[in-house]
């Protein structure tokens, strides 16, 4: 069978293993504004290589996020060093488009002969020489895990760890519907080879800085929804970050808060970067209002559910702008 010029095939495990194999030094790289899975990908896959003897590389254009550092082995992680790594693979984790790796990141990944992209999002373009995208999987995390276990990969307790926290991140706590009996399957197997459950949920979900609950605070102040009760936004200001001397983390999953309210079928985060830049982050409860879709008509992406958009400011066009898109959406459905 031959590739289409647009989409090329993915790799199969067995490939992936065969590279994995026949080549001794490797860089993993993930999104900038890494989040749970990103992370957990890197130190799953990075300690699985690392304990069957090759030489491994971490690296994050933003480096580990406070709110990961609790991760075992997450000190591996590095920002990117400024001369280009002597490194034969690149292995992307996460990573919807090639750019959002980081310009740093890319520099240093710069010498690499093959590229390996693994990913969950439907929107990614395949930018690897060889890639292993599963739209249908709840986290990258997830497909690392199957990596492992289909090439017979060592597993240590970092990497145990890690794909717990990845999971567990990208699922909403195994609640969203992607999750499925594979994703239990999977934590039941983690915690089979010793998974401290209670630990590893304490760190990741009851460890938050007071000051996000201080962004919490500013960000029910903004609070708003459509008459019809179908759609909530709220937004944060750059001098809110400024303030509250927050760290991107520190938003990491609030949108949960409004996506939850009775009623609402998608839930929309404003957030003003310091560049000026707005970062948008949308979540739905409904496949008819696909913010995949939303996202890219802006030149972003991610899921069906869950997406995210970084475009022109200022706050208030990006938002009649993103809001309207969403309207027509809306409107085009109840048809
Ligand atoms: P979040 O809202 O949690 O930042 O992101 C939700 C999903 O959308 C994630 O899967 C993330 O990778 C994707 N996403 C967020 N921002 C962007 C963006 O600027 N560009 C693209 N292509 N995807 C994004
Ligand atoms: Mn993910």
């Amino acid at each position: 069978m031959s590739n289409s010029n647009q989409t090329p095939q993915d790799a199969t495990f067995q490939q992936i293993g065969e590279l994995l194999h026949s080549h001794q030094s490797f860089v993993l790289l993930s999104h900038v504004r890494p989040d749970g899975d990103a992370i957990g990908s890197q130190l799953a896959l990075g300690y699985a290589l690392l304990a069957a003897g090759k030489s491994v590389r971490m690296i994050n254009d933003d480096g580990v996020p406070e709110n990961l550092a609790f991760m075992a082995g997450s000190e591996a992680i590095k920002t990117p060093p400024a001369e280009p790594l002597d490194v034969e693979i690149a292995i992307a984790l996460d990573t919807a488009t090639k750019p959002r790796l980081g310009e740093k990141s890319l520099k240093a990944a710069s010498k690499a002969k093959i590229w390996i992209n693994i990913d969950h999002h439907i929107s990614n373009p395949k930018y690897g020489d060889f890639n292993l995208i599963d739209a249908a999987s709840p986290a990258t995390g997830q497909i690392v895990y199957q990596l492992i276990i289909a090439l017979g990969l060592p597993m240590p307790a970092e990497s145990r760890d890690a794909i717990y926290v990845a999971v567990s991140t990208d699922t909403g706590s195994f609640q969203y519907p992607s999750t499925t009996a594979i994703t239990y399957d999977l934590a039941a197997d983690l915690i089979r080879r010793g998974l401290d459950v209670g630990t590893i949920n304490s760190n990741t979900y009851d460890n938050f800085p007071y000051r996000r609950v201080e962004l919490m605070r500013a960000l029910l102040n903004t609070l708003e929804r459509t008459p019809d009760g179908l759609v909530a936004h709220w937004e944060m200001n750059d001098q809110t970050r400024i303030d509250l001397a927050l760290t991107p983390d520190d938003s990491e999953g609030l949108i949960d808060i409004i996506r939850a309210i009775r009623g609402v079928q998608v839930a929309v985060f404003f957030e003003e970067l310091a560049d000026g830049k707005i970062r948008v982050s949308m979540r739905s409860k409904d496949r008819r209002y696909n913010v995949c879709e939303i996202a890219m008509e802006f030149g972003g992406g991610g899921h069906a559910l869950a997406a995210g958009i970084r475009m022109a400011g200022p706050l208030e066009s990006a938002k009649s702008l993103v809001l309207e898109a969403i309207q027509h959406r809306i409107n085009a459905a109840s048809i």
